[in-house]
C-alpha cells in the first residue's frame, strides 16, 4: 500500500538522492570491491565526511566540481575569476554564484583543517575524476594513496615505540653499522 502523497514521495526520493549521489557511490563500491571497509557520513567529525576508514584514520569527501569549486579560484575582492572546465560559473546571477561558492570552499578548508588537527587525513575526490574513462584509475590511485597512509601511520607508531625508550642507543648503534 502506497501511504505517501506525490509531495511526499518527491521529498523522499530527493532525500534519497541527496545522501547517495552518484559519485559517492563509484567510490564506495570502488574501494569495497578493493577490500577497503569504511563508514558513511561521520555525523560527529566536522564537515560529515561520505566515508571514514578508522583503520586509515582517514577521510575522504567526494565532491561536486560545481558545488565545491573544483580549479576555481575566487579572489576576495570577486576582481578575477578563473573558470574552470569542470565548474563554470553561471554569468545570470553571478555574485550570488560567486559569493556561494566561495563559501564553500572556505568551509571545505575549514573543516579539513579541524579533522588534519585531529589527526585524521583527508582525501578529496572531484567528481570529474570518475568520469568513465578516469574511474578505474582515480580507485586505483586512492587505494594505493589508503595503502601509503597505512603504511606511514604505521612506521611513525613503529619508530616512536622502537626510539622513545631509548632513542640515543638505536640512533648510536645505527651509526656504528654505517
Ligand atoms: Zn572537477
Amino acid at each position: 500500500m502506497d501511504k505517501l502523497s506525490p509531495q511526499q514521495r518527491h521529498n523522499n526520493m530527493a532525500a534519497i538522492r541527496s545522501k547517495d549521489t552518484k559519485p559517492e557511490l563509484i567510490v564506495r563500491k570502488g574501494l569495497w570491491r578493493r577490500g577497503f571497509r569504511y563508514r558513511l557520513n561521520h555525523k560527529r567529525l566536522p564537515g560529515h565526511p561520505d566515508l571514514v576508514l578508522r583503520k586509515y584514520r582517514t577521510c575522504i569527501f567526494v565532491n561536486g566540481c560545481f558545488w565545491h569549486g573544483h580549479h576555481v579560484t575566487i579572489a576576495s575582492d570577486d576582481s578575477e575569476v578563473q573558470n574552470s572546465p569542470c565548474c563554470k560559473i553561471p554569468h545570470t546571477n553571478r555574485q550570488f554564484w560567486l559569493a556561494k561558492i566561495s563559501r564553500n570552499q572556505h568551509r571545505d578548508i575549514d573543516e579539513q583543517q579541524q579533522l588534519a588537527r585531529m589527526g585524521w587525513h583527508c582525501i578529496t575526490v572531484w567528481e570529474c575524476e570518475l568520469k568513465p574513462k578516469l574511474r578505474e584509475q582515480t580507485l586505483d590511485s586512492l587505494a594505493y594513496t589508503l595503502n601509503h597512509i597505512f603504511l606511514q601511520n604505521h612506521e611513525f607508531r613503529y619508530a616512536e615505540e622502537v626510539l622513545l625508550p631509548n632513542g640515543m642507543d638505536v640512533a648510536a648503534e645505527r651509526k656504528e653499522r654505517n
